[in-house]
């Protein structure tokens, strides 16, 4: 990276990358640490001075963890999460079926229960492995111009009236779901709201349940939980309207009702109300720059696959940019085919988190009536062998690098 041009010295960064990633969430932190383990020059930068504490995703699914491998990180994930192995579905206090993810043909076979603001500290420390790599927290993107070799990005520090432009090889935007430099880019999505509202919050675990996932179903709402490291529990409910300031109260009664477990509201870490929606960009790049993680695409999180998804992007767009920078004429046809992969890959992603959402959240007793045979004779039934590698997003096409035939990659 070259500063071009600056009105005042700030941010000073002094450093000549070749790659600029926007956004240091969980997706622009793995891209970074992928490239810099590829000895690629990144400049991270983030508009936060600090990471979020919210905990938001949970799930790292066994292709993620093939992915972290790669990084020596497997194992540093898990001995920060809980595997969950087992997970039961539950009608009007029933157990109408038990899934077991021990036959699902992987070398992890479970998903890992870990806080995303964890998942960002593990791969914010791993970034000091590679001197190629810096990160820069307080800059925010504000704009970019494209060039015939390169980009100009323009940053702004926090609290700083002036901007630095920097120049770059290639740009990435993993800057969330309000991308800005997916707008920069002149790239549109298109998005749409589902109807569904969930209130969820992290509480001290007396549930007695260890380390098993629980789903229960009712005419009336759902509740889902799951075991968080630490002696902690997450409670998802689906609620009809977001009750104002009394969500812990209503989470906590919920729960009660619905679950049969006493949670006390003075044992909650946080508690949160959040929708669900599914936006896709027209195009997952433009010239030098492309889109990563939830910039590109989002898909119901009750599905818990979006920074899954998101991280498959990461790995697969770190060898297309690494190949870019040695062989700048291949740079078009690895980003055509990084869409095409990664598109596809959403789309089945997306489908399943939305009919998963759908089928859970089906209210009245005719529909729940039908969800209780559908789940016992078809997920529990015919589809039984299928279910946990569905759920392990084993199934999803091209799920990690390794699982994408080389011809659907640019030949030399
Ligand atoms: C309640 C909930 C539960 C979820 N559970 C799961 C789950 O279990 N499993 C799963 O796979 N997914 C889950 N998800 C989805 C997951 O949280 C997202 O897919 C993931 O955070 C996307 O990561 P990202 O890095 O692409 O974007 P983000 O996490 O949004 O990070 C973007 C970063 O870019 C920075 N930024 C933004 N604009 C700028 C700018 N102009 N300049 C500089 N920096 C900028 C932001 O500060 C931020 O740090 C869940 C989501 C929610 C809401």
């Amino acid at each position: 990276m070259n500063p071009i041009s600056s009105s005042r010295r700030e941010p000073e960064f002094g450093f000549d990358a070749e790659v600029l990633v926007v956004g240091a969430g969980p997706v622009g932190l793995l891209l970074a640490n992928l490239l810099g383990a590829r000895g690629v020059r990144v400049l991270l930068v983030d508009q936060r001075e600090t990471p979020p504490e919210s905990s938001m995703a949970i799930g790292v699914t066994p292709p993620s963890l093939e992915i972290l491998r790669s990084l020596d990180l497997d194992r540093v994930f898990q001995e920060a999460g809980v595997p969950v192995r087992h997970a039961e579905v539950h009608e009007a206090r029933r157990c109408l079926g038990r899934l077991d993810f021990a036959g699902i043909g992987s070398d992890y076979p479970f998903f890992l229960s870990l806080p995303q603001a964890q998942t960002i500290a593990i791969l914010r420390e791993k970034l000091n492995h590679f001197p190629t790599v810096r990160l820069q927290g307080g800059v925010a993107f504000t704009g970019l111009t494209t060039e015939r070799r390169g980009v100009r990005a323009r940053l702004r520090n926090a609290g700083a009236a002036a901007e630095t432009q920097v120049a770059v090889q290639f740009v990435v935007g993993a800057d969330g779901h309000r991308s800005r430099v997916r707008a920069a880019a002149g790239l549109t999505v298109r998005e749409r709201d589902y109807p569904q509202r969930f209130i969820m919050g992290d509480f001290a675990d007396a549930s007695g349940l260890g380390t098993e996932a629980r789903l229960y179903f009712s005419a009336e709402a759902s509740v889902e939980s799951f075991p968080l490291p630490g002696g902690w529990r997450r409670w998802i409910v689906q609620t009809a309207a977001v009750p104002g300031p009394a969500l812990a109260a209503h989470l906590t009664a919920q729960v009660a009702r619905l679950a049969g477990h006493p949670l006390r509201p003075e044992k909650a870490r946080f508690v949160s109300a959040f929708g669900a929606k599914r936006m896709e960009v027209n195009h997952y790049y433009a010239g030098r720059v492309a889109l990563a993680g939830d910039a590109a695409h989002v898909m119901s999180s009750i599905g818990g696959q979006g920074m899954n998804t998101g991280f498959a992007d990461a790995e697969l767009l770190a060898a297309v940019l690494a190949r870019a920078l040695r062989e700048p004429a291949m740079a078009a046809a690895g980003f055509a085919a990084y869409e095409k992969i990664r598109r596809r890959a959403f789309v089945v992603a997306a489908r399943r988190a939305e009919r998963g959402m759908r089928l859970g959240t089906l209210r009245g007793r005719a529909a729940s009536g039908l969800r209780r045979v559908f789940i016992r004779h078809v997920l529990f039934g015919v589809l039984r062998r299928r279910l946990a590698p569905h759920f392990a997003m084993l199934t999803i096409p091209y799920r990690n690098l390794n699982h994408v035939p080389p011809r659907c990659l640019p030949a030399r």
